[in-house]
């Protein structure tokens, strides 16, 4: 057979021919909504590739964007691609300091972003070594500088679009993100052409995302965030519409465009996600012609599927990954002997986080090597994974991050039932410790936010002077909620096993996010350092 490479480029010609007039709608930072499609986007994406060459770029060299989820950032990712080059995508979230430190890291030689970047962009500049600063945007809106700033689309015109992409290898790299570390310096992840073409045919496929030609994709997940779950690339493989909602992600905007374009399966984490169940239960909307809404980057609780499913009739793909994994490691479809359970068994199922689709190897070991443990359902250790879309090595470092056998150890807690769901209980870093037994921080959250009442709520575990550690509830309200300690502690009697309930209960107003919008369980920890469970009081010496 013939040796056909697996390039970016051969996705964007592959729409750009079979699928030309599908849209590509986007909201762009300066408000006004763009209607473009698969052919326009490969003829700009060419064209911003030609200019990329005449600018001396060369194949291997880091491209970094700061940008939100529109049609150009999208073409970037084409046309860096078609330049042979890299494309860095930096989370504008990030503080400034992490920001400088990742552009550095990746020496990236052009930086595209959004006007409505351009003041972190100002602030960073004096430590940058950047080529050239490029907004992403039209003559007309190009913003006031003392930067030497060059215009999107200006560059764009400046070019015939009479280009043939440059000759790149299947394993030549074309992504870098960086991981967003809670410590220490951030870590580069390096995408191949490979890796994301396999990985989006794996989303793609009927028990990943199953998205098709049909299909109408807004992922509000953003594109600086691990590649969007891949879903730029899948849609272009599959020729769907795609739907970006540019710097927007606040509940009201996201629903209308969805009901306007007619969206049939988006994407994003929890957090977003329980805005929107709010939003709709204030004013009584509902989601169009949304059918399935995929949930990960944190855990997703059984009390959200639930809501999705029961009052909306959306399907919930509960999703689990890393940007180490590019980033999807296992899909929460249901196989067929689960389908056939009744609802609140089904139910369990989808909370965990799925099954690992072809071209991923889960196992779980008890000391993060050496041979997996039963798939029980019930015995946990440290979750590894290895195949052709996970990382084997940080970018710029001098050794590999795997074992002998090709094994990356995600950090995770996890097990694996008998038909191969993988279940995440903790970070491994976040495990409780209790009398020597593990109580799953994740499992108790995901219940504690089912509780009337209770918007979002964190578990840490505390010093405790005869079990080692017991956990602490952290709990936001929901606006205009009175609920109490007694009535969160009623709400898990029953659900949880007795030695799992909380020592104690706290109200907090803000939980702590980080730039990818998990709840910071360092900050917490700090936050309650020193916080002593009023039954432990005389006995426990203070943690340093
Ligand atoms: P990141 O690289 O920032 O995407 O973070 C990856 C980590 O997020 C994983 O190692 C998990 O700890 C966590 N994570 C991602 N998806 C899920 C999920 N569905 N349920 C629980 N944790 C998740």
């Amino acid at each position: 057979m013939q040796n056909w490479p697996l390039l970016i480029s051969k996705l964007i010609d592959h729409a750009a021919q079979n699928h030309g007039t599908r849209e590509i709608v986007s909201r762009t930072p300066e408000g006004p909504l763009v209607r473009s499609n698969w052919r326009t986007v490969a003829t700009r994406s060419r064209q911003l590739a030609q200019w990329l060459v005449g600018k001396g770029i060369s194949p291997g060299d880091r491209i970094g964007t700061l940008a939100s989820n529109t049609h150009r950032h999208l073409e970037t990712w084409f046309g860096i691609a078609g330049a042979g080059a890299i494309v860095n995508t930096v989370n504008p979230r990030l503080f400034d300091e992490q920001i400088t430190y990742i552009i550095n890291h990746a020496h990236d030689r052009v930086l595209f972003f959004d006007s409505t970047f351009l003041p972190i962009v100002e602030k960073i500049a004096e430590h940058l070594s950047v080529d050239h600063y490029i907004v992403l945007t039209d003559a007309q809106n190009m913003p006031e500088s003392s930067l030497p700033l060059l215009c999107y689309e200006d560059i764009l015109s400046s070019v015939d679009g009479d280009f043939t992409w440059v000759a790149v290898g299947e394993d030549d790299p074309v992504g870098l993100c960086y991981t967003s570390g809670t410590t220490g310096a951030p870590k580069g992840v390096l995408y191949s052409h490979r890796s994301n073409v396999l990985q989006s045919w794996s989303v793609c496929m009927p028990d990943g995302f199953a998205i098709a030609a049909r299909s109408v994709v807004m992922p509000v997940v953003p594109m600086f965030h691990a590649n969007a779950w891949s879903l730029p690339y899948a849609c272009a493989m599959a020729g769907a519409k795609l739907v970006l909602a540019g710097p927007a992600n606040d509940a009201a905007s996201l629903q209308a465009l969805m009901i306007d374009e007619g969206v049939t399966v988006t994407a994003a984490v929890p957090t977003i996600w329980l805005g929107m169940l709010r939003h709709l239960d204030a004013t009584g909307g509902g989601l169009g012609q949304l059918n399935r809404v995929v949930i990960g980057g944190s855990a997703a609780p059984a009390s959200m599927i639930e809501r999705f499913e029961r009052d909306f009739a959306v399907t919930v793909i509960h999703a689990w990954g890393m940007t180490e994994t590019s980033p999807l490691g296992s899909f929460g479809t249901l196989c067929p002997e689960v389908e056939k359970m009744p609802y609140p068994a089904q139910l369990d199922y989808k909370a965990k986080q799925g099954r690992a689709p072809f071209g991923v190897e889960l196992k779980v070991t008890l000391n993060g090597d050496g041979a997996p443990v039963p798939r029980d359902g019930r015995t946990s250790g440290h979750l590894l994974i290895r195949g052709p879309w996970i990382i084997d090595r940080y970018f710029g470092a001098n050794t590999d991050t795997i074992d002998a056998e090709g094994w990356f150890d995600t950090g995770d807690i996890a097990m694996i039932d008998p038909f191969g769901y993988m279940q995440i209980t903790d970070r491994a870093k976040d495990v409780i410790k209790s009398g020597g037994e593990w109580i799953s921080s994740i499992d108790l959250e995901n219940v504690a936010v089912g509780c009337p009442g209770v918007a979002e709520a964190a578990v840490i575990g505390v010093p405790h002077s005869k079990w080692d550690e017991r956990p602490l509830l952290i709990v936001v309200r929901q606006p205009g909620a009175a609920v109490t300690k007694p009535d969160i502690l009623a709400y898990l009697s029953g659900r949880i096993a007795k030695w799992w309930m909380p020592n104690e209960v706290v109200f907090v107003d803000a939980m702590p996010h980080s730039a990818t919008g998990k709840i910071l369980k360092v900050a917490l920890r700090e936050q309650f350092n020193g916080f002593r469970f009023p039954d432990d009081l005389s006995t426990i010496t203070p943690s340093t």
